[in-house]
């Protein structure tokens, strides 16, 4: 049993079905605090309706959810302590890019010089200080998704959830954005969960790496481990192991 004071994020027993269709079947994973865990699959595989169970986006069927060493499972999405990067931008486009990453925490009631200095923060490890008076419709792609990912670390939340956030850049934005994720992490030490189908995201960004199948996880373990030593024939073909 993993100790619960270093355990970030738990699912326990998981099972979530669309109509007769189950999608995750008694899923079991613990993230370690701290960690960059992703989960990696093909498209269909039940990646997002996993993130989704952690952000309480979903309805399950059967298992629990446990954060910070609370049992969230019937917890609202805010209440969970956890902010969430999505493929769409999702901004406001009426908004500035200031305004953007500060409604939220407008909304909290947080005082007016915490919000300043938490966005100038975000501003400045994103690297979009430049852009703080612009519409989103004066960015481009990689920009939005700097802007979406500072709206979620304005949050100061213990864990953050992406879904494959770089899926619609360019291979050479989403290679540089890859690499200030990691040094993002690096430079907060916050739990990251990321969810995406490419291979080499996952080899780079990975402390462990969860690969899914038909919604059950085939194989848990590091970048290394898990190309080395693939479990199976179909974790072997996925990463592509030499084997
Ligand atoms: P991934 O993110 O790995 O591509 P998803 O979690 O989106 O996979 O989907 C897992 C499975 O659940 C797929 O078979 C998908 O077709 C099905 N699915 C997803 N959303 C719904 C929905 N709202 N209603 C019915 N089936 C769904
Ligand atoms: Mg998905």
């Amino acid at each position: 049993m993993d100790n619960v004071n270093t355990v970030s994020v738990a699912v326990n027993d998981l099972t979530i079905q669309y109509n007769s269709l189950k999608v995750i079947d008694g899923l079991n994973l613990s993230i370690q605090r701290g960690e960059f865990l992703v989960l990696l699959g093909p498209s269909g595989c039940g990646k997002s309706t996993l993130l989704n169970s952690i952000a309480g986006l979903m309805d399950i069927m059967d298992g629990e959810i446990w954060i910070s060493g609370r049992n969230v499972t019937w917890a609202q999405p805010k209440d969970r302590g956890i902010a969430m990067v999505f493929q769409s931008y999702a901004l406001y486009p009426h908004m500035t890019v200031s305004e953007n990453l500060s409604f939220g925490l407008r909304v909290s009631g947080l005082p007016k010089g915490e919000i300043k200095e938490r966005v100038a923060e975000a501003a400045r490890l994103l690297q979009i200080e430049s852009l703080m008076n612009r519409k989103p419709s004066e960015l481009s792609g990689g920009q939005r998704q700097r802007v979406a990912i500072g709206r979620a670390l304005v949050r100061k939340v213990d864990v953050f959830l992406f879904d494959e956030p770089l899926s619609n850049l360019d291979a050479k934005l989403r290679n540089e954005l890859r690499v200030e994720l990691k040094k993002l992490h690096l430079a907060l030490g916050n739990t990251m969960i990321y969810v995406t189908h490419d291979q080499v995201e996952a080899m780079t960004l990975a402390d462990r790496i969860a690969v899914m199948k038909g919604g059950i996880i085939q194989q848990l373990g590091s970048p290394e481990e898990i190309y080395q030593y693939p479990s199976n024939q179909f974790v072997a073909g996925f990463i592509g192991s030499p084997i």
